[in-house]
Order: C-alpha cells, then sequence, then structure tokens
C-alpha cells in the first residue's frame, strides 16, 4: 500500500532523497561490527551497504491526515541551500514538490508543520526561494518548533552552544546559522512559527513530546486513533540497529546519554501500546512495530508497516 491508516489518520511518506551517507562505523560508532553482520539478512541493503559499510538513508516527509487538516512532519534538506558543513547535500535539486503534488498535497493545503528539530535535513522545505527572498513553502500553515531548538540553534545565541569536540563538529555548529536564517528565520518573519514548551496537542489524535538529546529540543509526535498508535520519531532513531539496542549512539547526537534515555523511554512506550514506529531515515517499508526484548537493554522487530511508495 502506498498509504497506511492508524484508525482515521492516513499516513503517506514522501521521499526527498534516498541513498548512501558516510559510512555506518563513522554514524553509529559504538556499534560493534558483530551487530551488523550478525543481522547483514535484513540490514542490506536498505539499511546498510556491506561491502562499502555504507550507512543507506532516506531524507523524507511524512503527510498526516487527521481531522480533515494536513500535517507534514519533517521537510527534508530543500533545493538550492547553501550548505558548505555538509557539502553532499549542498545546492541539492529534486523535484520533491512534484512528488509532494503527486500524494495529492498543494502548498496553501497544508495546515501545520512539524519540525522534529532543527536540522538541515528536517526544515529545508520549510521554505522556498523567491527572488532574493526565502519565504514559507506552505503559505497558511502553522510551523511548530520547540523552544528548546529554536533558542538553542538562534545565531543571536550561538555563545550558548556547547563546544565543538573536533573539526567537523565545528563545521557542522558553525553552519547551523545558515540553515537558521534560510529556514527559520523566514517562517518567524511571516508569522508563521509557532514555538512550543513540554509538548503540545496538535489535535485529538496527535500530540508532540519532547525527546531530547540529539538536540535539545528534539521531538516525537504521538497518535491515536480508535485505538491504533503510532509514533514519529524523527532522529530519535536513525538505524534499527538502535532498536535492538537503544544504547547504540549516533554520532550527531549532541548529548549522546540524553539521547539514550529518550530513545530507551520512546521504544519503551511504543512496545507497551504497540505503536508502529515511524522514523525520519529509514529505508524499507519505513516504519516498524517493536516489543521488548529478554533483555531489559534491548528490543525487538516485530513487524514492518505494509507501506510501499510510489515511484
Ligand atoms: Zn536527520
Amino acid at each position: 500500500m502506498e498509504r497506511i491508516t492508524i484508525g482515521d489518520i492516513e499516513i503517506q511518506r514522501v521521499i526527498e532523497w534516498r541513498g548512501p551517507i558516510s559510512t555506518v562505523a563513522e554514524i553509529l560508532p559504538d556499534t560493534p561490527p558483530e551487530v551488523w553482520a550478525a543481522n547483514r539478512s535484513w540490514l542490506s541493503p536498505d539499511f546498510w551497504n556491506p561491502e562499502t559499510d555504507a550507512y543507506e538513508a532516506v531524507v523524507q516527509t511524512w503527510v498526516l491526515r487527521s481531522g480533515g487538516r494536513t500535517i507534514l512532519i519533517d521537510t527534508g534538506v530543500g533545493n538550492g541551500r547553501d550548505r558548505p558543513q555538509i557539502p553532499q547535500f549542498a545546492h541539492l535539486q529534486t523535484d520533491f514538490p512534484d512528488r509532494l503534488a503527486a500524494a495529492g498535497v498543494r502548498p496553501e493545503d497544508v495546515d501545520v508543520v512539524v519540525n522534529t528539530h532543527i536540522h538541515y535535513d528536517h526544515v529545508g522545505w520549510n521554505t522556498r526561494r523567491d527572488g532574493d527572498a526565502w519565504v514559507p513553502a506552505f503559505p497558511n500553515a502553522t510551523y511548530l518548533v520547540s523552544r528548546a531548538d529554536h533558542d538553542y540553534y538562534d545565531p543571536v545565541n550561538a555563545a550558548r552552544m556547547r563546544p565543538p569536540r573536533d573539526e567537523d563538529e565545528r563545521r557542522r555548529f558553525t553552519g547551523m546559522r545558515l540553515i537558521f536564517e534560510d529556514s527559520i528565520a523566514p517562517i518567524a518573519a511571516a508569522g508563521r512559527l509557532r514555538l512550543w514548551e513540554d509538548g503540545l496537542r496538535i489535535d485529538d489524535a496527535l500530540r508532540i513530546e519532547p525527546a531530547p538529546g540529539h538536540t535539545p529540543g528534539s521531538a516525537v509526535v504521538w497518535a491515536e486513533s480508535r485505538g491504533e498508535r503510532a509514533v514519529f520519531v524523527g532522529d530519535v532513531l536513525h538505524s534499527p540497529v538502535q532498536i535492538l539496542r537503544p544504547a547504540f549512539a549516533c554520532r550527531f547526537d549532541l548529548d549522546a546519554d540524553q539521547a539514550r534515555v529518550s530513545r530507551r523511554r520512546v521504544l519503551e512506550a511504543a512496545a507497551r501500546t504497540d505503536a508502529m514506529v515511524f522514523p525520519a531515515h529509514f529505508g524499507g517499508s519505513g516504519a516498524v512495530a517493536v516489543e521488548k526484548g529478554p533483555d531489559p537493554d534491548a528490543f525487538r522487530l516485530a513487524r514492518w508497516a505494509d507501506l510501499k511508495t510510489a515511484g
């Protein structure tokens, strides 16, 4: 199926980009090589390339229709962005707007945009180029962003950022200014930005909950309708190996220990309530139900979502 339902909520995915990024050794440095090898049969090819060790990822937007409204969760990288800190995604050009249209989404029909956090691959299509300016890509939408991320990444507060650990972090931290300026500030200037603290109810079925660690204001979106549940976890998970062991950190987690706590808490709640888990970057069918393993620090994959993507 190209769309699935959670009770009365319809869910579609619109993929902006897919391909290899760096290596899993780089991106998930504390996952032992044996774990990849032991799970090769299902990690390859959607999540890992065993020949190159590449981390295989997608960048995508989850499109939700709930209560007559259209809600987007995360907005990808965007076209034509100046991203010297991430050369692989600098000046990207994709037909994402056409793919969104193919999914039946006109820009003016989007009611709510949720950015699970302020990283380049989650806020890009917040805006589009209009002459020399960046303007909201979804002119009627309310954009929901955590105050914690907003204030942390606002260039006026640059002194609050934690010191970089290495040259790569220094480049990425410095580059946050560009992301804020082309993807967040124009939304605020247009009066479309709503900052939330301590979570937010979007409607009867959807609510945002903080899950800090990857960034200070990282969030998940819980969906519940007619007894069915889902949770959109953003970058709380980068790879299914982190379901097997939530302790496996991602190199891009700003506070790895806090991210581990959030990851375990979200997975526990998902397992307890049989919520389908929708991460930002999983290939394959994109979402998976989880269950508690015999070991308290481990989970198992219960079943993949029945979700195909057109094209
Ligand atoms: Zn991401």
